[in-house]
């Protein structure tokens, strides 16, 4: 397996990726399994955050357990990241969500921005930066780089399906980005897209 990248292999994940490929998946269906895998994936990513004790008092005695060290920030990639959002918010209601926006150039593929909404300073922060498809790498190198400027106490890109070539290009700049993917495809086509992938993720959420 690649240096830095998990692959999920968990069944509940591996058969929601499939029904996602599926191109006779209908738009419904696809941001209820995009929403449902997306959590389960969050799982994953997660396992690994910081935790502190804790003492809290039972209706009986007094229990130390854990909680989450760092605050958690969510930021999807517009546009199909967002249909990653619900399902992982169910998991960590209490994180905050920044958005970023990214067109891809159809021309050159790379990434240009539409939209930024962050917290000023991420530097108590744990950032999962979501996107659905890792292609070019264009769009996550370009969130990484605004990211990066914000100071993230830790950051992580959790993509559905990954592209050898987006992780390259991750990693290159960001040799030490953990990367959590259900996914590592065959490449990319001419025109960016992963192959065999899921088609234009955003297109199939919203239907357009
Ligand atoms: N974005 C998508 O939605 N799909 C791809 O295959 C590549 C980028």
């Amino acid at each position: 397996m690649v240096k830095g990248v998990t692959l999920i292999t968990h069944p509940l994940v591996q058969h929601n990726l499939t029904r996602l490929r599926d191109k006779q998946t209908q738009p419904q269906e696809f941001r209820r399994v995009l929403g449902e895998v997306a959590a389960l994936m969050l799982y994953e990513a997660s396992r690994f955050f910081a935790v502190k004790p804790l003492t809290v008092q039972t209706p009986i005695a007094r229990a130390t357990g854990l909680e989450l060290r760092h605050e958690t920030v969510l930021v999807p990639i517009l546009r199909a990241g967002l249909g990653m959002l619900d399902g992982i918010l169910k998991l960590v209601p209490h994180a905050r969500v920044g958005l970023i926006g990214l067109k891809r150039e159809e021309t050159t593929l790379e990434a240009g921005f539409y939209h930024k909404s962050l917290p000023a300073d991420l530097s108590r922060f744990e950032v999962i930066l979501i996107d659905p498809m890792l292609a070019t790498g264009g769009s996550a190198v370009a969130a990484l780089d605004l990211l990066s400027e914000l100071k993230p106490k830790n950051v992580c890109l959790l993509n559905l399906v990954a592209a050898p070539e987006g992780i390259r290009r991750v990693h290159q700049l960001y040799p030490k980005l953990p990367i959590y993917t259900a996914a590592v495809d065959k490449g990319l086509d001419k025109r960016g897209y992963i192959i065999p992938g899921l088609g234009d993720a955003g297109d199939r959420l919203f239907n357009v």
